[in-house]
């Protein structure tokens, strides 16, 4: 693999990062990942907004400008003679004397690699996924709030813990007032008497962008939809569970805990048509050669 560092692409085993690194030693930096479909990186532009976002709440200034940032992702796909593939951008706080301060550190680390992306086995579609609500709750927004896509990802790691212990693909986080959030990688979403529901962003959420695509794509096929504050109790209620995320896309839910359900008709829509929207996409300007 050839991975793209701080302007230059270099095979995997060149492409190092100090230890003094502050992303390294706290955790300080944040990150993108997306999926290049036929050579096109799809919601390219929502990525980089959030990324961009990401990087001005934590008062991190990268060095690049978009349309560099965006020239380098398709050069590493290029470089690796990708088409189809998951491409993962971070942005470091950089190498920097031990201590907190943002300010020892000059110079922010950039590192984008790319890989082929593999195809989610079709039964996992079919039949679904199992998630368990976890003891673990989403960091509190008023301390690190999930907005930003941080590369400390602990409270997460955590949670994901809990969902191996349990034999579970996924685990959904509560915030302090016991509503639900989202998953450690995923948004989640749930159908009650034909409504579409998901936890509002003020719940402390990161706004995926694929659940933002799916909030659009339901609006188009007429389905209504509520963001809320939802308890684990409105999801044991519910008639269809799914999670969304870039690379999972729209996944079935088939448990929640010990609560199951079946695979939805509407959950089975909104997948099709986030399949057309990745089609569309297709025509777009910028592709890999
Ligand atoms: N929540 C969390 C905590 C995540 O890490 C992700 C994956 N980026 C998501 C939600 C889904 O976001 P997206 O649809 O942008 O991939």
């Amino acid at each position: 693999m050839l991975v793209y560092i701080n302007g230059e692409i270099v095979p995997e085993k060149e492409a190092v990062v100090s230890v003094f690194d502050h992303g390294f030693l706290y955790g300080d930096g944040i990150y993108e990942t997306m999926v290049a479909y036929e050579g096109v990186i799809f919601k390219l532009n929502e990525h980089l907004r959030r990324l961009y976002r990401s990087a001005s709440l934590i008062g991190l200034t990268i060095p690049l400008k978009v349309d560099r940032l965006e020239s380098a992702l398709y050069e590493t796909l290029s470089a690796n003679v990708l088409k189809n593939a998951y491409v993962r951008l971070t942005v470091s706080r950089g190498p920097g004397p031990i201590g907190l301060n943002p300010d020892l550190c000059p110079q922010p680390t950039i590192a984008i690699m790319a890989q082929e992306s593999k195809e989610y086995p079709e039964l996992l579609y079919e039949k679904g996924v199992h998630l368990i609500i976890s003891e673990t709750k989403r960091n509190l927004k008023e301390a690190i709030d999930p907005r930003i896509k941080s590369m400390n990802f602990l409270n997460n790691i955590l949670a994901k813990i809990e969902a191996i212990k349990r034999d579970a693909y996924e685990a959904i986080m509560l915030n302090a007032q016991d509503q639900l959030t989202e998953g450690t990688i995923s948004n989640i979403f749930f159908v009650k008497d034909n409504v579409l529901c998901t936890p509002s962003v003020a719940c402390g959420l990161l706004d995926g962008i694929t659940r933002g695509t799916v909030i659009d794509l339901a609006i188009k096929e007429n389905i209504q939809v509520k963001e809320g504050e939802f308890l684990k109790e409105d999801i044991y209620a519910a008639n269809e569970v799914f999670i969304t995320n870039t690379s999972l896309e729209v996944m079935p839910v088939s448990k929640v805990d010990e609560k199951t359900y079946p695979v939805g008709e509407i959950t089975k829509r909104l997948h099709q048509a986030y399949k057309q929207e990745i089609k569309k996409s297709l025509s777009s300007r910028k592709k890999v050669p």
